[in-house]
């Protein structure tokens, strides 16, 4: 209604199932990824504690390796199942649905209209994380909206300073990402294996992608040619 198009194609959209379960065993420190084609084919499997034995266990499965509906929901339950760790939890909460692994949209901005956060299809295309980029976003927004009142002018004009400032915050990061989501779309498990195994063993001085591009290259120049071609 708007005329600012959102509509993404399946490779750009993860479907997504969660559970928050009780009585599981967690790793408090730390967050969890499982990755692997036949676990989560184009996403992965993450436990993310809130507690001792607390956690959101869920999958994310992209939607150009979706076979039939109800995947991700019958792919998470086999892992709780197989898994010592989650078998003997209790499910507490269910949350699900479509997180947009895109490009952000040419314009987020119209007449008297912003769209902040999903709806602008702000999501970190390679974790799937959305929350700290809509609350970035959306303080941009009161501040836009602030003036454009002061101002008496709500045109997309009068908006552009929300267009651009969230742009400067987050775009350069997300279109970076989601050229990275696009190279693990194509990498076998035999070569996450191996970035896996090259970043376990060196010493990394910051959790950074630079850094870990780094150790890869050090251990294995080849696989690191196929990432960054
Ligand atoms: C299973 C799952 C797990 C996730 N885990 C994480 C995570 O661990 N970390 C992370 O960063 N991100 C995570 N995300 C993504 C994250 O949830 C979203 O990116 C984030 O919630 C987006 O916030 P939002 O305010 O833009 O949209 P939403 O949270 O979708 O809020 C939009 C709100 O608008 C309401 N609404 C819709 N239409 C109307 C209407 N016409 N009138 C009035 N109200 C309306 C909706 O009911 C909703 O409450 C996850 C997503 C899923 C599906």
């Amino acid at each position: 209604m708007a005329g600012i198009d959102t509509r993404i194609g399946p490779r750009d959209m993860d479907s997504c199932i969660q559970y928050e379960m009780v009585g599981v065993e967690t790793e408090e420190r730390f967050t969890e990824f499982f990755l692997g084609r036949e676990k989560a084919p184009g996403g992965y499997i993450w436990c993310f504690p809130k507690g001792k034995d607390i956690a959101n266990v869920g999958i994310g499965v992209n939607g150009s390796f979706m076979r039939d509906g109800g995947e991700p929901l019958r792919l998470l339950d086999r892992f709780i199942s197989e898994n010592d760790r989650f078998r003997n939890g209790t499910i507490t909460e269910i949350n699900a649905g479509g997180v947009s692994v895109s490009l952000p949209p040419d314009r987020t901005v119209a007449d008297s209209f912003l769209a902040v956060g999903d709806a602008a299809r702000m999501v970190d295309p390679l974790t799937g994380g959305g929350v700290y980029n809509g609350c970035f976003a959306a303080i941009q927004a009161a501040d836009a909206i602030h003036d454009a009142l002061e101002r008496r002018d709500t045109s997309e004009r009068g908006l552009e300073t929300y267009e651009r400032g969230w742009r400067a915050g987050l775009e350069s990061e997300m279109v970076r990402n989601y050229l990275a989501k696009e190279k693990l779309l194509e990498m076998s498990d035999e070569i996450l294996d191996k970035v896996i195994e090259a970043i376990s063993g060196y010493d990394l001085s910051e959790i950074s992608t630079e850094e870990l591009l780094k150790a890869v290259g050090a251990r294995y120049p080849e696989v690191l040619t196929d990432i960054i071609g």
